[in-house]
């Protein structure tokens, strides 16, 4: 048989498509700060996205335009007025980096290759960056639901002494604890894990959104006297409605005193690290058995990428080595070393999402992401204190790191919902809403390297002209 490979017939003409694409991807992130933050996609795209199953193919350099004509139509992150929930917002880097990898194609899985090495030195990196002690052990991973999920499974692991691998588990009532601020992962987690999210209790908190530690402490003498056995506490730096940074000191010393493991989930606020001025206010993370925090937020490396680091490594490997025949190491060869990262993680194929962690950290250095989140913070403070002056506007939580939360005063229920939706509809700000003490608010969280003061300003004047057309 010839002719079966799918390498092309024509080189020209896939190298001629390549690189109409690559110089449409720099366009795009090039003008990354110019037009509408987002645009609902047209429908005769979406028309064109429902086919049936492709039986021949129209060739490369169709494909590539119908690739190219989705690229306007993102969520919206890479555009510095895009301030909902907590996206990351990529680099060029990045995208150069990815471009590597799907050359490679690299299986991160094991063995012994190039990008392995890159993978290490990122687990280096990391450890060194929260100063974990040698024999603790790191994995790349999706995103920060993985790596809780990872974290908490060497949790409840280790507190049924890895019983429960062959034997399920048992009769044993494992209980954990995180705040009411806690991302919902955590309790996906638990559900995972088979210990239902009724086991999850939901600690207040204070008037600064951080866990109560003295409600803390009742909740699990309440749960040892019910013969209940607490087995993790979740403290989060960085919550996703407002920014709060727990006590990770005080949780870290109960956790000690109850022989509970203490995870802290930092998706986006662990990244403080990065900057010394702001790093005092992580005081307490060093002491965790267990981070989650993701590279995709903000680290900028493009989507998506996570990590979890784990102190007890000896722990971690084994909640997840399941060693197979067909996965046997060697002395020499492909198959030497290890332990693999199969063996810290439930994937066994993985791609080579290490390099763009890698190459965001050569080319820019730890100090200059450490500026920029230094400077969405300092965009934050300044917001804060405009919605302060403004009459029309109220804050609604303390602006602890980079998201501000305030509400426009008006008789109408709806008025912050409507607000937030014709700021995305108008392409002009894609801020999100969420719940404070009962009301939904408006919420914006700056997380991107592009946003400027005259980004905010801009958004301001048009929130308070949208409130007062819709008021009206
Ligand atoms: C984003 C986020 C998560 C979830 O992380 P993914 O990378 O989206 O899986 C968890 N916790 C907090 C505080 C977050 O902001």
């Amino acid at each position: 048989m010839v002719g079966d490979s799918l390498d092309p017939e024509d080189w020209d003409a896939l190298r001629a498509a390549a690189h109409d694409m690559l110089e449409a991807a720099l366009n795009k992130m090039q003008t990354a700060s110019e037009g509408r933050v987002w645009t609902p996609l047209p429908e005769d795209i979406k028309q064109s996205l429902t086919t049936e199953l492709p039986r021949e193919g129209i060739g490369i350099a169709r494909t590539q335009q119908a690739v190219q004509a989705l690229l306007p139509y993102g969520v919206g992150n890479t555009h510095p007025r895009f301030f909902g929930w907590v996206h990351g917002a990529g680099t060029p880097g990045g995208m150069v980096a990815d471009i590597a990898a799907a050359a490679m194609n690299a299986n991160l899985g094991g063995r012994d290759h190039g990008a392995i090495y890159v993978e290490d030195q990122v687990v280096a990196w990391v450890r060194e960056l929260f100063d974990f002690p040698t024999g603790s052990s790191g994995l790349v991973v999706s995103g920060t639901s993985m790596a809780t999920v990872v974290a908490l499974k060497v949790a409840r692991d280790v507190k049924l002494a890895f019983a429960n691998q062959r034997g399920g588990l048992g009769a044993v009532e494992l209980v954990g604890y995180t705040s009411v601020q806690t991302h919902n992962c955590v309790a996906r987690a638990f559900d995972l894990l088979g210990l239902g999210t009724d086991a999850l209790r939901l600690i207040g908190v204070d008037e600064n959104f951080e866990m109560d530690i003295a409600a803390l402490k009742s909740a699990i003498a309440a749960d040892k006297a019910a013969g209940k056995v607490p087995f993790c506490i979740v403290g989060t730096a960085g919550s996703v409605n407002v920014g709060a940074i727990d006590d990770l000191d005080a949780i870290a010393d109960i956790a000690k005193a109850e022989d509970i493991w203490f995870h802290i989930d930092g998706a986006f606020g662990a990244s403080l690290m990065l900057s010394e001025s702001m790093r005092p206010r992580l005081n307490g993370i060093t002491r965790a058995d267990s981070l989650a925090f993701d590279f995709h937020k903000w680290w900028h490396v493009n989507y998506a990428v996570g990590f979890v680091l784990i102190r007890h490594g000896a722990d971690h490997l084994r909640s997840f080595t399941m060693q197979a025949e067909y996965l046997a190491g060697q002395k020499r060869g492909l198959a030497a070393g290890g332990p693999w990262a199969t063996d810290y993680g439930p994937e066994l194929s993985r791609g080579f999402r290490a390099l763009k962690v890698w190459t965001v950290l050569k080319e820019h250095g730890a100090d200059k992401l450490g500026a920029s989140i230094n400077q969405n913070c300092e965009l934050a403070q300044y917001l804060g204190q405009a919605v302060i002056a403004a009459p029309q506007l109220e804050l609604c939580a303390p602006v602890a790191l980079n998201i501000v939360c305030f509400a426009y005063k008006s008789s109408r229920a709806d008025i912050n919902d409507e607000i937030v939706m014709e700021l995305q509809m108008r392409g002009i700000a894609a801020p999100s809403t969420t719940i404070i003490n009962g009301r939904t608010v408006i919420r914006v969280c700056i997380a991107n390297h592009r946003t400027t003061q005259a980004d905010i300003d801009l958004t301001l004047a048009e929130i308070l002209n949208i409130g007062l057309e819709m008021s009206n």
